[in-house]
Formats: C-alpha cells, sequence, structure tokens
C-alpha cells in the first residue's frame, strides 16, 4: 500500500503545487481551490481582436499597431502572471504534462462561452522546433489541443503546420524583433486540408502575437477561411 501511494504521488501529486498543501485524493487541478481561485481570469469586455481586457472594442494597443494580424480573432483564458504563471513553467519546463488537464479546461471553459471558436474544423497546436520537442519531449500545445478536442469534438490536424527551422528564444526581444525573427517559420505541406476551413490555433501564452500571427498568415497563405487563437494565458 505504501509503496502504491508512492507510486501514484508521483504520477499524480497529493499537494498542491504552489502551496505544499495536501489534497483531497479527488483533486484533479493539483492545485488547492485557494491557489487555483487565485488565476485571474480575463473579464468581458474583451478587445475583439486581441483579447486583452479592455472597454473599447479595439483596444488602444491594436489600434496603434502598424502591423495587419492575419487571425480573426485572439481570446486567451487568464492572465499570464501568479499563479497560472507559475503552472505554465511546471507544465512546460518541469515536463508536468497532468497540467495539461486543468490548463485545458481553462479553454474549454473559454470556449464554451465563444460560439465562433466552437465551430473550428480543426485545432491546429503551433508546432515546436525539433530540438525543444525533444528536450521537453512534448509539446505542450498539442497536450492541450487534445483536451479541447476530446470535450468539443472537434479534431486535431497537427501534421500539417509545419516549422521549418528552430529560432533563438524570442523572450528578450522587441515585437518588431520577433516578426523578423518568426518570418518564414512555418509552411504548410497540404495546403488543400485547409482550403475553405475554418482554424483554431491552440498554444499556451500569447505574448507579443508574433508566432501565432506568423501561423496564421501562412494558414491563411494556404487557403483557410478563417484563423483564430486560443491560448491559455496572455500578458495584460
Ligand atoms: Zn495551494
Ligand atoms: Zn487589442
Amino acid at each position: 500500500m505504501f509503496f502504491l501511494e508512492g507510486f501514484l504521488s508521483l504520477l499524480f501529486p497529493l499537494n498542491c503545487l504552489i502551496c505544499h498543501r495536501g489534497l483531497r485524493s479527488d483533486n484533479r487541478k493539483y492545485l488547492c481551490p485557494a491557489c487555483w481561485g487565485k488565476i485571474k481570469l480575463i473579464e468581458e469586455p474583451v478587445c475583439s481582436k486581441c483579447g486583452r481586457h479592455s472597454s473599447l472594442s479595439v483596444c488602444s494597443s491594436c489600434q496603434n499597431q502598424k502591423r495587419k494580424y492575419f487571425f480573426s480573432k485572439a481570446r486567451a483564458a487568464g492572465v499570464y502572471e501568479g499563479v497560472l504563471r507559475e503552472c505554465i513553467h511546471y507544465f512546460k519546463y518541469q515536463k508536468k504534462a497532468y497540467l495539461a488537464r486543468p490548463l485545458g479546461e481553462l479553454l474549454i471553459d473559454g470556449m464554451s462561452s465563444d460560439e465562433d471558436l466552437r465551430e473550428a474544423d480543426f485545432l491546429v497546436p503551433v508546432p515546436l522546433d525539433g530540438r525543444r520537442f525533444r528536450e521537453r519531449e512534448f509539446n505542450q500545445a498539442h497536450l492541450l489541443a487534445q483536451v479541447v478536442s476530446r470535450y468539443f469534438k472537434i479534431p486535431i490536424s497537427s501534421r500539417n503546420l509545419r516549422r521549418v527551422r528552430g529560432v533563438p528564444p524570442q523572450t528578450q526581444l522587441s515585437r518588431e524583433r520577433r516578426e523578423e525573427n518568426v518570418k518564414g517559420l512555418f509552411l504548410v505541406p497540404r495546403a488543400e486540408e485547409y482550403e475553405g476551413r475554418r482554424i483554431l490555433l491552440i498554444d499556451d501564452v500569447f505574448t507579443t502575437g508574433s508566432t501565432v500571427n506568423e501561423c496564421a498568415r501562412v494558414l491563411k497563405q494556404a487557403g483557410a477561411e478563417e484563423v483564430s487563437v486560443l491560448t491559455v494565458a496572455r500578458g495584460e
């Protein structure tokens, strides 16, 4: 019994990931209710383009910028800070793949209130480059897409948006530099698969949107009718 418990606690932690308090055995969020409650969800009204909380229908940042969005809208469930940021870091960098479920449920909640997103023909996870995939052993966006796919019965298409090459980490770059950095990064080998289809891109975090925008550009070029974006978190 002792061994079994030890084994199970490796697979499913029995303590809250954030505050380490004991969890009820039926807890599948892996966070205690108090810590989970600290996640700051993005509330309506939001910018119709980028999805940040905004009283304007198009936020001032989207109005001011010169770049073109190739996606019709981006939506995120929560703000990338505090507990949610920590969870995403555990998920991505510490290989805590079981967090796909609670994080994926945040995406499900976001889609439940948005009919356009639910009408997608395909979920397309933003692809990782090969080196990062080998380091991490999974693509976090794909695991999130699986949770959403099971719930809404929308198929995943994960082999037709390809990453052509790796990029140096983007975190320190300005938006302009990021855009240059991602240019030509993706391709769609079989355009006919996306012809006239509505695609929902799935990723963990929307930062400047450069990566998803480049994905959207390539998907539209392949003939997709519409591309939307759904992420677990975004900056405020
Ligand atoms: Zn806790
Ligand atoms: Zn905006």
